[in-house]
């Protein structure tokens, strides 16, 4: 009965309508609260346009977005990982925009090829290792993590975050399905315990020594070396005799049902220009994807990486091949 009415009152809560005001941009994001408002409030004073926003985690805000359809508020949907902005273009609540201040912005690998979303801001996928225990000289790809000598050695997170499905996405389009299993099956078989819930996680069973190296989004890095500036951990650009570093992107596009398309619109070139993307992406440490656009210090203090080039919409097309692929191969 509690279970009953507890359902009952979600899907209340998922219904409830925003109120929507004449000219405003109604915004529904994934990112938090404290990344996007300070961005929002800019906006606001420079043009006048108010926005409204809600936050929620990616998949409760896209089911919303299904649920209202056509008479849904919201303009724009800000989200993470381009698995994520894949599957929301997929299920239909994005427009196509053409628009030559984006195409301008945003590489070409960083958005949809149908212009569904962009990205805004970017962040590597990579390697973090014990500067105690490992040596860089050891290191070298994403692949290498299979091979015997890191037996025991290697901590992962879940491959239930879209994060690790994204990575196996993209070793499916580089080699196959079937060289990539062998190669989550490697990492499987090399694992030092049961796979962590987040990166922190993970990071901090190696600097506590359960494990040597893991992989990670290098902002979690970040956050983690601010808090402890002692940690003896570092980063490895992985991939760089190869395919590059696994980049992934926060993005976001505009609603098929969009009350407010052009004020939506602009919004969103005005994230991905020289103004905010700084911003956008420095709060979170990440990096823009303007490429007029400088990172933040406490960034390109971890140096420069060749970046894999690969369309990361890649990523979504083979997320479902990927999630079936790491179930195969044991990788909880
Ligand atoms: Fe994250």
């Amino acid at each position: 009965m509690l279970r009953l009415l507890l359902c009952a009152l979600v899907a209340g809560a998922m219904l409830a309508p925003l109120t929507v005001l004449a000219d405003e941009v109604v915004v529904y994001s994934a990112r938090k609260e404290h990344l996007i408002k300070p961005l929002f409030d800019r906006y606001t004073d420079e043009t006048g346009v108010p926005i409204s926003y809600i936050t929620d985690k990616a998949g409760p805000l896209l089911q919303r977005l299904q649920a209202e359809g056509r008479r849904t508020p919201a303009d724009m949907l800000i989200t993470v990982d381009a698995g994520n902005l894949w599957h929301a273009a997929e299920t239909g609540v994005l427009a196509e925009i053409n628009s030559s201040v984006l195409d301008a912005n945003v590489p070409a690998n960083l958005r949809d090829p149908k212009g569904r979303w962009f990205g805004l801001s970017e962040r590597a996928r990579t390697i973090v290792y014990s500067t105690g225990r490992v040596t860089p000289d050891q290191l070298g790809s994403y692949e290498d993590l299979a091979d015997r000598k890191w037996k025991g050695r290697l901590c992962l997170r879940t491959s239930k975050k879209v994060y690790n499905q994204s990575l196996v996405a993209t070793l499916i389009a580089r080699h196959g399905e079937e060289k990539a299993e062998q190669i989550v099956r490697g990492w499987v078989a090399n694992l030092a315990a049961v796979p962590f819930s987040n990166d922190t996680k993970a990071m901090e069973a190696v600097a506590a020594g359960q494990c040597d190296v893991t992989i990670v989004n290098t902002y979690y890095f970040g956050r983690l070396q601010q808090k402890q500036p002692d940690i003896k951990l570092a980063l490895f650009w992985a991939n760089q005799d190869s395919s590059g570093t696994h980049i992934n992107v926060s993005g976001a596009g505009v609603t098929r049902h969009a009350k407010h398309a052009e004020a939506a619109q602009k919004l969103l070139e005005w994230l991905s220009s020289e103004t905010a993307q700084a911003e956008f992406a420095g709060r979170n440490m990440e990096y823009p994807v303007n490429p007029r656009v400088a990172p933040d210090p406490r960034v390109s203090g971890w140096g420069s990486f060749k970046a894999d080039e690969l369309n990361v919409n890649e990523a979504g097309r083979l997320q479902a091949a990927a999630i079936r692929l790491m179930d195969r191969a044991g990788y909880r």
